[in-house]
Formats: C-alpha cells, sequence, structure tokens
C-alpha cells in the first residue's frame, strides 16, 4: 500500500519542572493511502501527542519533537516552520477532537463557520460557500440541511454537531483526518452512527484516517490495523483481524478483556489493574512490568519490537524464543 505519512523513531518530550517526560519514545509507523489506523492505549499513554506531533501541534516550549521524523509529500513536518505548518493543517492533515462545543465557535452560525474555510481556502464567494456547506452537511448524513446552516452550534445535538466538526475537517479535501476519541462524549448509539459515518467517508473519498481511541471495541468496526501504545512506546501493532484473534502482548489482553465480546461469553468485564507508569521515571525494563501477570525476571530489560508475523510487531519477552511461554496459551487459559 502506497504511505501516505510516515513517522520514523518519533521522540516527543515535555520539559516540566520535576524533570524530562517521554511522552512518546521511539515511535515508527505509516499510514497507507485510504487506510484506517487505530491508535488505542489508556490515557497518558502518548496516543493523542503523536496525533497532535502530526499536525505541528505540540506546545513548544513545554514540549519539543526530540528526534525522529514525520515525512508528508517528501517533507519532514517536524522540522516545518508554523507558515508552512499553518498550510498543511486543515488542508492535508485534519483534526476532529472529542469536544465538538469546544473546537466550534459559539457565535457563529454552523453554515458561516464552514463556509469561511470554503472562502478562506477555495476562494470561493459567500453564496457559493454557503451553497458548499450545505453539500457537506449532506455529506455528513445531517437532514434538511438547508435549514440548519442558520442554526448556532448550541441549537443542536451533541451527535450533530460532532457531524458538523467532520464537514469542517473534510472541507478541504484532506489526505489525513485524525480523530481524537471523536465519540467518547457521544452516547452509545450516536457513537456507532458517528463511527459508520467515517468509514463511509473513508470508502467514498479514499481519506486517510488516524483514529485514536482508549476504546478496542471502537476500533473492530473501522480499523484496518490497530497500534497498541503503552508508557509512550508501540507495545504491539498487527492488522485488525489478526490483533483480535491472534493478541500477544499482555496488556493487548487486558485491553481484549475490558470490551465487551459478541464472540466470548464472559460474565463480567475486566478493567486493568494499576496505574501507567510515571514517565518522568519510567521502570528501567518493560514498562507494562508492575501490572503483569506474566513479568519473569528477563523483563527488568527492556524488551524491543519485534516482528512476530507478516505485519504484526510485539514488545514483550515472551515473544522472545527463550521464553519458557507460549503467549496465545496463556492469554486462553486466563
Ligand atoms: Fe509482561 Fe514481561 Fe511482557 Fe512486559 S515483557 S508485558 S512484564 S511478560
Ligand atoms: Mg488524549
Amino acid at each position: 500500500m502506497e504511505a501516505v505519512l510516515s513517522v520514523e523513531n518519533l521522540k516527543v518530550v515535555f520539559n516540566t519542572y520535576a524533570g524530562k517526560v517521554q511522552a512518546v519514545n521511539d515511535v515508527s509507523f505509516t499510514l497507507g493511502k485510504g487506510e484506517v489506523l487505530g491508535i488505542v492505549g489508556e490515557s497518558g499513554c502518548g496516543k493523542s501527542v503523536t496525533a497532535s506531533s502530526l499536525m505541528g501541534l505540540i506546545p513548544s516550549p513545554p514540549g519539543e519533537i526530540a528526534g525522529g521524523r514525520i515525512m508528508f509529500k517528501g517533507k519532514d513536518i517536524a522540522k516545518m516552520a508554523e507558515k508552512e505548518l499553518r498550510s498543511i493543517r486543515g488542508n492535508d492533515i485534519s483534526m476532529i477532537f472529542q469536544d465538538p462545543m469546544t473546537s466550534l465557535n459559539p457565535v457563529l452560525t454552523v453554515g458561516l463557520q464552514l463556509g469561511e474555510t470554503f472562502m478562506l481556502h477555495q476562494k470561493m464567494s459567500k453564496k457559493q460557500a454557503l451553497a458548499k456547506a450545505v453539500d457537506m452537511l449532506r455529506l455528513v448524513g445531517i437532514p434538511a440541511p438547508e435549514s440548519r446552516i442558520s442554526q448556532y452550534p448550541h441549537q443542536m445535538s451533541g451527535g450533530m454537531r460532532q457531524r458538523v466538526m467532520i464537514a469542517m475537517a473534510l472541507a478541504c479535501n484532506p489526505k489525513v483526518l485524525i480523530a481524537d476519541e471523536p465519540t467518547t462524549a457521544l452516547d452509545v448509539t450516536i457513537q456507532a452512527q458517528i463511527m459508520d459515518l467515517m468509514k463511509n467517508l473513508n470508502r467514498q473519498l479514499a481519506t486517510s484516517i488516524i483514529l485514536i481511541t482508549h476504546d478496542l471495541g471502537v476500533v473492530a468496526g473501522i480499523c484496518h490495523r490497530v497500534m497498541v501504545m503503552y508508557a509512550g512506546k508501540i507495545v504491539e501493532m498487527a492488522p485488525l483481524k489478526e490483533l483480535y484473534a491472534n493478541p500477544q502482548h499482555p496488556y493487548t489482553w487486558s485491553l481484549l478483556r475490558s470490551v465487551p465480546r459478541l464472540d466470548v461469553k464472559k460474565s463480567c468485564l475486566e478493567s486493568i489493574a494499576g496505574q501507567p507508569p510515571d514517565l518522568l521515571a519510567p521502570p528501567p525494563g518493560c514498562a507494562f512490568m508492575p501490572r503483569c501477570r506474566f513479568a519473569m525476571e528477563i523483563c527488568k530489560q527492556p524488551p524491543e519490537l519485534a516482528a512476530i508475523g507478516p505485519a504484526h510487531t510485539c514488545r514483550c519477552w515472551l515473544v522472545n524464543e527463550s521464553s519458557p511461554y507460549t503467549p496465545a496459551s496463556l492469554f486462553k487459559e486466563g
């Protein structure tokens, strides 16, 4: 698959009074054309920071891209000046956030906010821009869009506002759409509708999507590939079906156990005991060790990300040949 974006050994640190926080540590991945990539992990695992880096949105100071490259159209986003970044944001790479109310302007009608984008970037007249706004609202499944463009954000439901945000993000026909927990603030039915919408848009427009979530259930319906992050690092990455059928990292197992599944009978869902490590002073070995039921002596040394199959990588000593366990059997037993 042709790559639209490639991230190589990305490192992001935040300089705080207490010391350096390694928010993203040696993360590498590519995003294919038309691909939907899920980035999954608990809050603080580095998934949002990774996404912000792609948009050149790391607040500096205190944040800093301390290493690596983010290659897009032959150029390194990590090295771009603000002016160049601004021409990429919205046009080539755009982002939708968790809470549409904080990203929409409360004193502008939906039509004008959306239309502004077309007037600014595509030099349309106001009339043309409003007509285009109506088209976009129709594209994202808003009924009677002609009557909606004169409404203010507060006159719409949460689900409708998120649709408007998606319409705005898609306005300039970006190559890459980054969605950071886009449905967390919405109820389950609306969540499913928004996910369906993103899936359809991906198919219709071939926009590549990075979907960031803490919920492996959300990625199941839409993602082609999933990257699991823990404590700033990738711990497992695989095509969706492979990850579900053959998860290899104990952290992935925990995430899967906390998701309701139709194909597995279970009386209760588990939550993951313990807390992610303090990134100011991460454990010297495997970062998951304090929470891992399978921790071994060797886990005091940091495991490398190892290829364990075509397109499947995992960072865990269990998948190392010298380990006494076979991971898949442990997962089924436990
Ligand atoms: Fe658990 Fe060790 Fe694997 Fe870390 S490396 S996840 S501690 S088994
Ligand atoms: Mg986040």
